[in-house]
């Protein structure tokens, strides 16, 4: 694979190339954005064609023509397969363990960043889910970031980059990541779910999130019991249910949570241009398609600023039925916009 198979981050890529081929490479990046669209690919892909010993040429050069190797990887070399395999020795690759990247992941990040490269090329380091660094993590990471070591890049890649620390933030250049359309979905799991039926169903309920289906074995995995459960919670919620959350961790939370936004900017889609064909999910429960149609923006809008404020608390481990409540509070406002508590009924 190479950056040529990223698909529907066009914007995201050609900065990355231009980089490239401008040798202009920033010391730290933020991809963020959905989990499941593509941005741990892309930064993998990314360290690749920094490394690659064998660049295709660029449109209108030859192969091996001065300043003619173009900004993509060949997928070919050694550089690119041990990367491909994560055992190259310049390319850091750190994930959390357990939900958390302790500060000894980060010092061996430091170490491979500050050594001489062994293959003559970019030292890269990927840190995966990387809002879910500790405190002591992310200080000695600052430090990083503060004097980068020359020819070296870091990529941060994170789904709730809100939650890292503004001085983490405003030392990286971010690259905005987003769902795939309904129609990129399809032409991207034509050939692996040949089961038309199956396969609407899938992009439907995964949103434009292609990782969610083909992560888990390339068929669906149990994406569809996930999306399914997903959108019963959701219509309870709206319905008005109260504190009866079936959430069994902080990540399914989040994972609810990020659903429940992507409803939100479907429902905005549907209010201000009303074409279905717009939609990340087609699929979206009509009751949800209704109260799309008849919300005011502004109270839409308001939903997902509440929401996104949701996911930053879930720092501190929100007891669930509160959340729970809390939340089915602000849905009851797509409903009810006059009604501060969401609950279909004056309070006085
Ligand atoms: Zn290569």
């Amino acid at each position: 694979m190479a950056l040529k198979d990223v698909i529907g981050q066009e914007s995201a890529v050609k900065i990355l190339e231009s980089a490239i081929l401008n040798h202009k490479v920033a010391s730290a990046y933020l991809f963020q954005g959905y989990s499941g669209i593509g941005k741990y690919f892309t930064a993998l892909n990314f360290a690749k064609a920094l490394n690659c010993t064998r660049r295709p040429a660029r449109k209108g050069f030859r192969a091996g023509e001065e300043n003619g190797a173009g900004a993509d990887a060949c997928d070919d070399c050694p550089s690119c397969g041990r990367i491909e395999a994560g055992i190259h020795p310049d390319v850091a690759i750190i994930r959390p363990e357990k939900g958390v990247i302790k500060i000894e992941e980060i010092r061996k990040l430091e170490e491979t960043l500050s050594l001489c490269s062994y293959e003559g090329g970019y030292k890269a380091a990927i840190v995966d889910d990387a809002h879910l660094m500790n405190d002591k993590a992310a200080n000695a990471f600052l430090k990083c970031l503060e004097e980068p070591p020359a020819g070296s890049v870091i990529v941060l890649v994170s789904s709730n980059p809100e939650r890292l620390p503004v001085t983490i933030r405003s030392r990286c250049l971010a690259l905005a990541f987003k769902p795939l359309s309904a129609g990129l979905m399809e032409s991207l799991l034509k050939d692996r779910i040949k089961d038309p039926e199956k396969r609407h169903a899938l992009i439907g309920l995964s949103m434009g999130r292609p990782g969610l289906v083909i992560e888990k074995g390339g068929k669906g995995g149990d994406i569809l019991k996930k999306r399914q459960e997903f959108v019963k919670s959701l219509l309870q919620m709206l319905a008005g249910s109260r504190g009866n959350p079936s959430w069994s961790d902080k990540e399914e939370i989040e994972e609810f949570m990020d659903g429940l936004e992507l409803c939100l900017r479907d429902m905005l889609v549907l209010r201000t241009t009303g074409k279905e064909e717009l939609l990340l999910n087609p699929a979206l429960p009509e009751k949800v398609k209704s109260l799309g149609k008849a919300a005011s923006e502004e109270v839409i809008i308001d939903c997902y600023r509440g929401i996104a404020g949701i996911k930053n608390s879930l720092v501190y481990n929100p007891n669930k039925s509160i959340l729970w409540n809390y939340t089915a509070g602000l849905l009851g406002r797509l409903a009810n916009p006059g009604d501060p508590y969401g609950e279909g009924k004056s309070r006085n």
